[in-house]
């Protein structure tokens, strides 16, 4: 074994990139180009699917007899694995919180896997740590903080939700008992205000921090699905009543199931009153921000103490990109209180040690990605975005509204529509049949593969609920989804 030069094998791997790049990009753009003409989602059964592909072998998988013997394995992969994918970049891919991603921010994540770099600790990834600070900055600036605001980016508002919950836990414990550091001792007998409908991964958290069930104390919500503000001091009296410590109030903006928006004026002042943490979280929500139009959905989010920020929502960017923000910089650190001499540096220049403040220890330079996508196209783009989907959303319920087949959960404030089909008259006050039809209905749609909608339970009954996320989503496509739902359900 020669140990003086790199083996030929490896050699030739690492000489695949320039072929085998732009020919990759070729295949990713024929696609694109092409999206419209598939069908939106693919509905094998999984077991099925999981078949086409062979298991991991110890030599390298061979070119089937079925492709061109000229083309690159990696190439009739992909091109099978496009095939089988759900295609976001679909004008009716209407369903989840998902983004099409922009090509800038497509390309800057292979620049990133190509250079490696991590961001979580300053000399392991200088230029993605630099980066990260400014995108950072734009958020905290967006919210309304001034200069003492701080935050990181982190993997998904799921991450960064727990992230700023153990901010607060830590903050909030320490301001309340002199002399307490749940991080040292431990504790569970903490809780967090949250409304019914706040995303499942507030109490996800809450039981990571070992909490329990009780962990999140719930707020009713209102008929506009936001947490009903006339009902905190009854659930802050009743988790005391329990012998919890409630250290804060966790705030949606917006709702995932229905995209209602919490009051954090309201939420803000309630916390002021009783000394608590207020957390907003805006993994959707926080890109209204950025246009006049839509940014009084979240007026009083300046008086948060912390939000969580998705980039991979309503910001066009692959996944996953958060912001994790703190109106006082300092809690991002505190948040994890821990020591790593051999890693984190002490003193002035521990701020750029972003691994402080994060739970990635490698991270990837997500920093690089947001900010050349942000700052390539400025963020006013981002605004209008949002205009449009918010626009195009409001244009839907308005035609479902106006529709006899059709009724809305409620009216939405953002760009998530939850309707139902009424069905036939003799469904009518049948609660059963009616949520039968709505999964049948949308169960039929899918299958058909014309567009990809989802379902949610909304006050106990199903509802077909649609996010306008996507940016080549028009009012034909919105139109032609109600036509197809009401003739799926008339053939019924
Ligand atoms: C999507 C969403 C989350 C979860 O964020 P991920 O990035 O999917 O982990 C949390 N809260 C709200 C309100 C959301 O819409």
């Amino acid at each position: 074994m020669d140990l003086n030069q790199p083996p030929a094998e490896l050699r030739a791997a690492y000489a695949e990139l320039e072929p085998l790049g732009h020919r990759v990009v070729e295949v990713l753009a024929a696609h694109l180009a092409n999206v419209e003409t598939l069908r939106v989602s693919n509905t094998t059964r999984p077991a099925d699917l999981e078949a086409q592909f062979v298991p991991i072998g110890r030599a390298p998988l061979a070119a089937s007899a079925a492709n061109d013997p000229e083309q690159p394995v990696l190439l009739a992969e992909l091109e099978r694995i496009i095939a089988a994918a759900q295609h976001v970049h679909h004008p009716r891919f209407i369903g989840h919180q998902v983004a099409a991603p922009l090509p800038i921010a497509a390309l800057t994540a292979l620049t990133n896997a190509v250079l490696n770099n991590s961001s979580a600790v300053f000399e392991m990834g200088p230029v993605g740590v630099v980066l990260e600070r400014h995108v950072v900055r734009f958020m905290t600036d967006a919210i309304g903080w001034g200069a003492a605001a701080g935050g990181v980016l982190t993997h998904g508002g799921s991450i960064g939700n727990l992230t700023a919950l153990l901010a607060m836990r830590q903050a909030q414990s320490q301001r309340q008992t002199a002399g307490m550091d749940p991080w040292r001792d431990g504790g569970d007998r903490f809780a967090v205000l949250a409304s019914a409908d706040s995303h499942y991964c507030i109490a996800r958290a809450a039981q990571i921090m070992g909490w329990g069930s009780e962990g999140v104390a719930r707020v009713q919500t209102d008929a506009s699905g936001a947490l009903d503000v006339a009902d905190l001091e009854r659930a802050l009296l009743a988790a005391r009543a329990q012998g919890r410590r409630v250290l804060g109030v966790a705030a949606s903006a917006c709702t995932t199931a229905l995209g209602a928006f919490d009051d954090l004026e309201a939420l803000a002042d309630f916390c002021a009153k009783h000394a608590l943490w207020l957390h907003v979280d805006a993994a959707h929500g926080g890109p209204f921000l950025l246009s006049d139009q839509t940014r009084d959905r979240l007026r009083g989010i300046e008086r948060a103490d912390s939000v969580v920020w998705d980039l991979h929502k309503m910001m066009l960017m692959p996944s996953l990109i958060t912001g994790v923000l703190y109106k006082d910089g300092r809690h991002a650190a505190a948040a994890l209180a821990q020591d790593a001499s051999y890693l984190f540096k002490a003193g002035a220049e521990a701020e750029y040690d972003l691994g402080h403040s994060t739970l990635e220890c490698t991270k990837p330079t997500i920093g690089v990605t947001a900010y050349l996508t942000l700052a390539l196209h400025g963020t006013d783009f981002f605004g209008r975005y949002v205009e449009r989907c918010v626009a195009l959303a409001q244009q839907f319920a308005e035609r479902v509204r106006a529709h006899r087949s059709f009724e809305l959960a409620a009216d939405p404030q953002g760009n998530i529509v939850c309707f139902r089909h009424v069905g036939s008259a003799q469904d009518a006050g049948n609660a059963d049949a009616l949520d039968a039809l709505q999964e049948d209905l949308r169960a039929r749609l899918v299958a058909e593969g014309h567009a990809y909608i989802v379902l949610a339970t909304v006050r106990g009954a199903r509802y077909l609920r649609t996010t306008i996320i996507n940016p080549f989503t028009t009012t034909t496509d919105l139109a032609g989804l109600l036509m197809l739902l009401d003739d799926l359900a008339r053939g019924a």
